[in-house]
């Protein structure tokens, strides 16, 4: 297998401005990949990341803003990714969290934590599915987590999102199913449900969990909890089973959830 296997081929990775989404288009980028970078950040963050791409190997890496709370924007986003290369593999990423128990959880949050999670993935879904189907070749890989798969306190819609787009990958894994064949490698639609993952998403978490004791203690209790292995995953490791579902021969690997939890969910 060459290791530049998605060479000729355009990826789209929602949230690749920092933490897996941007191990995620590293990763795609060194398989030669053209990838489309979206995110949130400062004019600096968004240089960084777009210039890491490229130097991991992209053939070309571009910035396309949205906002993924706003469908407008990513109408627009979808349609400039078009016009610049047709997308061959989409990765949604990008996810907020806010842990306070339901009855604290203000509404505003609940609303934008389903915008971001959940409904960004099923428009850039319904904007590339169609595309791909027509070529032969799609790769959808959501990136979920173990709250898709099993429950927490204090974290109902982030919870929800997450459940909601296990589901919403299964859903379109059946109406891709058939499109393509062995040859031109199909149309899959997957999930990747990372355990704690180093990144500034669970900073606040940690922070919680130390309670005023070091970073180390607070990330030692959080595994303690719930992690069997008591090791964190970095980033790198969640983009190589991203890579792993985007190669041709995972043609007839569609519907599923993939847990990268050590142990958590086998509890
Ligand atoms: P992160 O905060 O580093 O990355 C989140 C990304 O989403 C950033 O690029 C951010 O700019 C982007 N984003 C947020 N709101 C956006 C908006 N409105 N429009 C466009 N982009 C927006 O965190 P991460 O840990 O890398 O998270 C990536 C994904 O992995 C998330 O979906 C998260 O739920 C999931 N995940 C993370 C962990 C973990 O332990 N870190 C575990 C399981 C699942």
């Amino acid at each position: 297998m060459s290791e530049k296997f998605l060479s000729g081929r355009t990826a789209l990775v929602t949230g690749s401005t920092s933490g897996i989404g941007l191990a995620i288009a590293r990763a795609l980028g060194a398989a030669g990949a053209r990838v489309a970078i979206n995110g949130l950040g400062e004019a600096g963050q968004i240089e960084a990341a777009v210039s890491s791409v490229r130097s991991a190997g992209a053939r070309d890496a571009r910035y396309f803003e949205a906002d993924l709370r706003q469908p407008g924007q990513i109408e627009q986003m979808m349609a400039d990714i078009n016009t610049w290369s047709p997308l061959d593999v989409l990765v949604n990423c990008a996810g907020v969290q806010h842990a306070v128990p339901l009855e604290d959880m203000p509404v505003d949050r609940w609303d934008m934590i389903l915008a971001v999670n959940l409904s960004s993935a099923f428009h850039t879904m319904r904007l590339a599915m169609p595309g791909m189907a027509e070529r032969g070749f799609g790769r959808v890989v959501n990136i979920a987590s173990v709250h898709g798969l099993v429950a927490s306190v204090n974290k109902a819609p982030y919870i929800a999102s997450k459940f909601g787009i296990v589901g919403l990958s299964k859903a379109a894994a059946l109406e891709y199913a058939r499109a393509g064949d062995r040859k031109s490698g199909g149309v899959t639609v997957n999930c990747v449900c990372p355990g704690w993952v180093e990144t500034a998403l669970i900073e606040p978490q940690i922070e919680a969990h130390a309670a005023g004791d070091s970073r180390e203690e607070g990330i030692r209790r959080m595994l303690a909890e719930k992690q069997p292995s008591q090791r964190t995953s970095m980033p790198e490791e969640i983009a190589d089973a991203v890579l792993w579902l985007c190669r041709p021969q995972s043609h007839n690997l569609t519907g599923t959830s993939i847990p990268v939890d050590g142990g958590w969910t086998a509890q």
